[in-house]
């Protein structure tokens, strides 16, 4: 079988990954010149290679890790990835919540029972919240907001403040009031109900497209710098660009799929209008990353931590890390940011560089002040995640037209945009073309 895979993200490249492996002969059609997608690395004059975006992932993320392991046999997770036991903490030490690696739900009541930095009365609100959305198997009511489920269970501004809000954001890149409860709560389901490493946070070591995108797309016919600009499915398969295909899988995200499509969804037809309508329907956040190169190595006292924001004085920074292998360099992110591309660069390096001073020096394990910045670099990524809104109808996998099927973040995994999302998107896509063809 020869199968085009179009967008050389962590979906395409999955799923070209697994259709190789069944036999097919498969060619991926990549509009830059790297794979990885929304997850790569990007080489840096003084920085060397970095991320386009710092990305986290967790232990629940079975798909990413198994294909990551299959590609690299050769070299030991720890080589690859750090894994550490659930653990969001302050920068300053005022709050800390640890999950231990303890069977579910005890991992959860430990946490939420041990938690630092809130009262008592709140954690036993966050344990009652817990419990109940445990019982009712994490459904939350139907167009539900993140923020209407937590107003149902009397969360206080403090728990939202200290807890909800940075999760959901870090989960879904969306605010609570415009955040879908449910598929919050499916990413709490899987990290913090599952089994005890699932919950675990893990942070890559390398670069990402290093990680698995890069070996991936070795193994397959790589055709970098193509943009596609037309698919048209036939009878007997799909023509990419005038060439036929046996079947094709539509790996990039909701606005390029309408462009590429823009033929055949102009067709009079109640399905081509379906889809048409829900890819329409999509809007977008972003995210920005500001990596700094210090003068010299500088640790945090954990290796990711969290920061209060101020945005009117530009300490806009969200999460902090230290990077993995480069003790000379950390990374900030803001997730939902503004446009800090048109914010006078040297005030907002100076006011990150101070929020992070500020509050790192008083951890009680505090390593030292943070060194001065030397070099920085922002990446600013505007089309980040799709909005993950209550009400979104995601299509799914399967098209009408037979031969074509749809994968991605933003297909209908269950998950907010995220990478375990992506690639079960594309692995999802490969076995249903390759039970098509049983
Ligand atoms: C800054 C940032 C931080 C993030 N943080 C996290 C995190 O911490 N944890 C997490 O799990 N997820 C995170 N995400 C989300 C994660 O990166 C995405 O969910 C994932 O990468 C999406 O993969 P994808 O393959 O679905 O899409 P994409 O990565 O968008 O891949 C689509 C590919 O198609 C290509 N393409 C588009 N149009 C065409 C065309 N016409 N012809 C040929 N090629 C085309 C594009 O160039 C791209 O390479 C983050 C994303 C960003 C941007």
């Amino acid at each position: 079988m020869n199968v085009a895979v179009i967008g050389a993200g962590w979906a395409g490249l999955a799923a070209a990954f697994r259709l190789k492996n069944a036999g097919a002969h498969v060619t991926v059609f990549e509009a830059s010149g790297a794979p990885g997608g929304r997850a790569r690395g990007v080489s840096d004059l003084r920085l060397g290679t970095i991320d386009n975006g710092q990305h986290l992932m967790l232990g629940a993320y079975t798909e990413c890790l198994a294909l990551i392991r299959q590609l690299s046999p050769q070299r030991p997770d720890t080589e690859l990835l750090t894994r550490l036991p659930l653990t969001l903490e302050s920068a300053d030490g005022s709050f800390r919540l640890r999950a231990p690696r303890l069977i579910a739900p005890l991992n959860l009541l430990w946490a939420l029972s041990f938690m630092r930095g809130l009262t008592i009365a709140d954690r036993i609100s966050a344990l009652r919240m817990s419990i109940a959305l445990r019982r009712k198997a994490w459904r939350a009511l139907p167009d539900q907001s993140v923020h209407a489920l937590l107003s149902q269970h009397n969360q206080s501004d403090a728990l939202i403040r200290k807890i909800w809000e940075p999760l959901c954001l870090a989960a879904l890149n969306t605010p609570i009031r415009q955040a879908c409860a449910q598929l919050f709560l499916n990413v709490v389901r899987d990290g913090l109900g599952g089994s005890s490493i699932a919950s675990d946070l893990i942070v890559p070591r390398v670069d990402l497209s290093s990680l698995w995108p890069a070996v991936a797309a070795q193994q397959v016919t790589t055709r970098y710098h193509h943009i596609v600009r037309n698919l048209q499915p036939q009878l007997d398969g799909v023509r990419v660009d005038g060439v036929l295909f046996d079947a094709c899988i539509l790996a990039v995200p909701p606005y390029a799929v309408q462009r590429v499509l823009a033929e055949c969804l102009k067709a009079n037809d109640p399905t081509a209008l379906a889809l048409q309508q829900s890819l329409q329907a999509f809007s977008y956040r972003s995210i920005a990353t500001l990596t700094l190169q210090l003068k010299e190595p500088w640790s945090l006292p954990v290796p990711l931590m969290m920061l209060d924001e101020d945005a009117a004085s530009l300490q806009v920074g969200q999460w902090v890390f230290s990077r993995a292998n480069c003790r000379d360099q950390v990374t900030v992110v803001v997730s939902d940011s503004p446009d800090l591309l048109k914010v006078d660069r040297d005030a907002l390096i100076d006011a990150v560089a101070t929020q992070i001073r500020s509050q790192c020096l008083k951890h009680p394990k505090a390593t030292g002040t943070l060194p001065a910045v030397i070099h920085h670099r922002l990446i600013v990524e505007k089309r980040a995640t799709f909005e993950a809104c209550p009400g979104l109808r995601r299509p799914a996998t399967q098209t009408m037209w037979p031969g074509l099927l749809l994968a991605g973040d933003w297909t209908d995994t269950g998950y907010p945009a995220v990478l375990e999302g992506a690639v079960r998107s594309g692995l999802h896509a490969a076995e249903t073309l390759l039970k098509q063809q049983d």
